[in-house]
């Protein structure tokens, strides 16, 4: 078991770029909705827009971060400091509740960034992608990585975290993050069997809708246990119905590259019931 969640950490890179190219595969043979149909030109346009915010986040935490984080978890180690290390557990047992302690903070920094004006600030930058897919599960604002990355090193001296958790962490996570973003759509049984355990693309879907009761649903990006037990969880009768995006930010000036930076500094600072129409 030990040996199995070792080599998993070590190749998280790996699954997210294989993981990445079978999900674009799919999307362009079956997409869930068509914002792209032969139009091969706009939907590069679309990743290439998102994968360079992509860039420039994996830039920061691959050269900044994960060395603030390397130092915080050997200093943890070394001084037995934080929760997994106030009791004996085998290292496997140590590292999946590691695994659980950092899947549901991401849940609860997820549900207050839709809560926190200035959080939402950064994060309406996910939002508002009017065509979600795969790419859209790395659309993320500079400023809001730098703020959770900043968070997650007390966050290990807190959980008592080793480096290797971190990476395994990212390793099971990130590849969930990429399937529920995807333009793909599954059987209906099979999501709802997949959903007793880990987000599924139909509930993400629910996530990215403009309509403001079910933007603020399932936060969760791994297991879906937070969101029902913490009373997030929510479903749609009709997917096909529903608009992804945020209003006063479908422009072209709002999705490019630079408008996504700009779009923290918006005038624009409500939170999603006041920005998305309500139909009920
Ligand atoms: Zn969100």
């Amino acid at each position: 078991m030990e040996t199995i969640l070792h080599q998993i950490s070590e190749n998280s890179s790996w699954v997210s770029v294989v993981t990445l190219l079978l999900l674009l595969i799919w999307e362009g043979y079956a997409p869930f909705f068509s914002f792209f149909r032969k139009q091969m030109k706009k939907r590069a346009h679309h990743a290439l827009r998102n994968f360079a915010l992509t860039i420039m986040n994996a830039v920061m935490t691959s050269f900044g971060f994960i060395w603030v984080w390397l130092w915080a978890a050997d200093f943890t180690t070394a001084n037995q400091l934080g929760l997994l290390n106030q009791f004996f557990l085998p290292v496997w047992a140590k590292a999946l509740a590691a695994v659980l302690l950092f899947d549901a903070w991401t849940y609860w920094w997820h549900r207050f960034s839709h809560i926190v004006p200035f959080l939402w600030r950064f994060h309406r930058v996910h939002h508002s992608d009017p065509q979600m897919d795969v790419t859209t599960s790395n659309r993320f604002h500079i400023g809001e990585i730098f703020i959770s990355n900043t968070v997650r090193i007390a966050l290990i001296i807190l959980f008592g975290a080793e480096f290797w958790h971190i990476a395994l962490f990212t390793a099971l996570m990130f590849p969930v993050v990429q399937f529920q973003h995807a333009n793909i759509g599954l059987p209906p049984k099979f999501d709802r069997l997949l959903r007793t355990l880990f987000v599924t693309p139909h509930m993400h879907k629910v996530h990215h809708s403009r309509y403001y009761k079910e933007t603020n649903s399932n936060y969760t990006s791994m297991l879906s246990i937070w969101d029902r037990l913490f009373g997030s969880f929510r479903l749609s009768k009709d997917l096909s119905k529903i608009e992804f995006g945020l209003n006063h930010f479908d422009d072209d000036s709002k999705q490019s590259v630079l408008g996504m930076l700009a779009t923290p500094a918006s005038k624009n600072r409500t939170l999603p019931k006041a920005e998305n129409p309500s139909k009920s």
